[in-house]
């Protein structure tokens, strides 16, 4: 989509601090860090959102890129968490799908 932000990440048409890439997905540190370790993976093929009509595979293969990503950013074994914000309520503001990882010091309840 040619006006996505996070298309242009995946192309590699605007800069973004790379933890890991592969021919499906690319991980990249959040612009605006909410916790010490805050790290974003997308699909490369483009989709709104996990409300769209996605691949079975898909989320499978984002899920097990967070287990990489969290090796990588060493808080494999301390902890982290694992957001998908999901349409307005959610107060999703990219639209193409995104994983957030978050960890790297400890944090309140998961409840809402
Ligand atoms: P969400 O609210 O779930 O849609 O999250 C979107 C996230 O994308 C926010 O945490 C933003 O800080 C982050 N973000 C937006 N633009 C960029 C960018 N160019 N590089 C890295 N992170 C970004």
């Amino acid at each position: 989509m040619t006006d996505c932000i996070f298309c242009k990440i995946a192309a590699g048409e605007i800069p973004a601090t790379v933890v890991y890439e592969d021919d499906r997905v690319v991980a990249f540190d959040d612009l605006s860090p909410q916790m010490p370790v805050h790290t974003l993976i997308i699909p490369k093929e483009h989709h709104d959102n996990i409300g769209d009509d996605i691949p079975d595979d898909l989320m499978g293969y984002l899920f097990n890129t967070v287990k990489k990503v969290a090796e990588l950013k060493g808080i494999a074994s301390s902890g982290y968490r694992v957001i998908v914000n999901t349409g307005d309520d959610a107060q999703q503001s990219v639209h193409h799908i995104h994983v957030h990882v978050l960890g790297g010091a400890p944090m309140n309840s998961g409840s809402p």
